[in-house]
């Protein structure tokens, strides 16, 4: 089983190898005191965020007021826009925390997250379509309900309104900063005669939380850690002090944190010179700081970035390995993107002392022929301390809001995830509680008072909850 933490000390290579090792590990690694600031920073930037518009911790509240009990049922209709795949989903809750889902899934094209944005709802309109005839649906008597679970920063103005604030995570498709995505998908739908209503709007963190708390009612924090990250929680309307959204149903709304942007301004963040040529080389520079350097969008670019150094200095496969001409053959490595975090996560788990995995991956993906056994050593170590800074810093933000929440160990809490990187990562897991020990030293038995779990497609049924807690709270207005 792989270390939960990244080892120091030689890996058998040359002093000037060593060396750079040790000053990476230094680079990455976050002293306990440190992360403590980095914590206390997240909570006061969260108190920002909750009193003022336009604070880097945005703290959108999502309009979805009250709990779920799990005896919720229906069908419903959900589509996930914002990961690496669109997926429509027909869920059916049974109650007692059980529901079934059929689903499609494809591809959203870098054509798609970066030209018109009327072209990327016809393609989502049309699916959904496609989808509806597969079902059987499409001649159904009354209209579907659908929620809409796009994750990306909207600012709500109710439970199916809100302006894209800015787009994220590599989409940036032209005419939809500033509109409703809600609107513009409706139009699509009305256009091409799907008759579907789009009854919810929905984060993936906010449609996380109520997933799990759909199983586990004992949840209050949702995550997303995956090709972006984010966080929801559910507030105490009191403690909003910037809401103006009028009288609400329930004295609670979960808030949609948009944690990728904390630290935007560079305060306490432990930025390297590997993560400023992955900010500056991205779309969107200078915005989501914390996500570029927490989530499985950008992990591989940040290790990629510091084995390019490696081999400028020829520190790696360079002639002192015997194996020079491995940088003839590193071209693929150059690549923008093309040392991804699903190779980490293999390389993190290759056990075997010649590390036979990790040479096969860099091989198969990389093109990188017959590396010795200390480059790969090399190259595990750097996925390493680039992986456990990135769950060290997850751990920061949720220690974070449990303080916040002022959550007893007596209480304690579910805390639903979803996001490849929790799913497949080895011992994201172990590396988040590590950091939770050191921020929660009340919570002495933090995984049981704490409790971090797979929500599994929490997006997905998270946006059908929306679509059924939308009907709630309409039916609590009309008494
Ligand atoms: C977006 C969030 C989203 C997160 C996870 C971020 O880039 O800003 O809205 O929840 O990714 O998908
Ligand atoms: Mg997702």
């Amino acid at each position: 089983a792989p270390k939960a933490i990244p080892l120091s000390g030689p890996i058998g290579g040359t002093p000037e190898q060593e060396d750079y090792l040790e000053k990476v590990v230094k680079e990455f690694t976050i002293t306990p005191n440190y992360l403590e600031k980095i914590c206390a920073r997240f909570m006061s930037e969260m108190t920002k965020g909750l009193d003022n518009e336009g604070q880097t911790l945005a703290m959108i509240p999502s309009y979805v007021e009250g709990r779920l009990t799990g005896q919720e049922k229906g069908h419903f209709l959900a589509l996930d826009l914002g990961g690496t795949n669109l997926r429509v989903v027909l869920v059916t809750l049974e109650g007692d925390g059980k529901y079934k889902t059929k689903s499609s899934k494809s591809r959203v094209t870098d054509e798609l997250k970066t030209g018109p944005m009327r072209d990327l709802c016809d393609y989502i309109a049309d699916c959904v379509d496609e989808f509806l005839i597969e079902e059987g649906l499409s001649n159904a008597e009354t209209t579907l309900f659908l929620g809409y679970t796009f994750s990306f920063p909207v600012l709500q103005s109710r439970i199916n309104r809100g302006l894209l604030k800015s787009w994220t995570k590599g989409f940036n498709c032209s005419g939809a900063v500033g509109k409703d995505p809600v609107m513009l998908l409706q139009d699509s739908l009305l256009r091409k005669n799907v008759p579907i209503k789009v009854a919810a709007l929905v984060n993936d963190a906010v449609g996380t939380l109520l997933s799990n708390a759909y199983q586990k009612p004992e949840t209050s924090v949702g995550l997303i850690l995956g090709t972006g990250s984010n966080g929801g929680y559910i507030e105490k309307m009191e403690r909003i002090g910037k809401w103006k959204g009028g009288e609400t149903t329930s004295d609670e709304m979960i808030i949609n944190m948009e944690f990728g942007a904390f630290d935007n301004e560079r305060v306490v963040l432990p930025v390297t010179q590997y993560d400023n040529k992955v900010d500056r080389l991205s779309i969107n520079p200078h915005c989501q700081i914390y996500e570029k350097m927490i989530s499985g969008m950008y992990l591989g670019e940040v290790t990629r970035n510091v084995l390019l150094d490696m081999i400028d200095r020829e520190l790696l496969f360079g002639p002192d390995n015997g194996n020079y001409d491995l940088k003839a053959f590193s071209t693929e490595l150059s690549g923008h993107y093309a040392f991804e975090t699903s190779h980490m996560s293999t390389i993190e788990a290759d056990g075997s002392p010649d590390l036979t995995r990790t040479k096969e991956v860099l091989d198969l993906n990389l093109n990188l022929r017959d590396i010795n056994t200390v480059e790969s050593k090399i190259i595990k170590r750097v996925c390493e301390v680039v992986g456990t800074r990135a769950a060290h810093l997850a751990g920061a933000a949720i220690a974070g809001i449990v303080r916040h929440c002022e959550i007893s160990p007596e209480e304690g809490t579910d805390v639903g995830i979803d996001g490849s990187l929790y799913e497949f990562y080895p011992s994201f897991e172990d590396r988040i509680y590590e950091a939770l020990a050191i921020l929660l030293p009340d919570h002495k038995d933090v995984r049981k008072t704490v409790r971090l779990g797979l929500a599994k497609d929490g997006s997905g049924v998270g946006a059908a909850l929306t679509a059924c807690v939308a009907a709630q709270m309409e039916s609590r207005k009309k008494g």
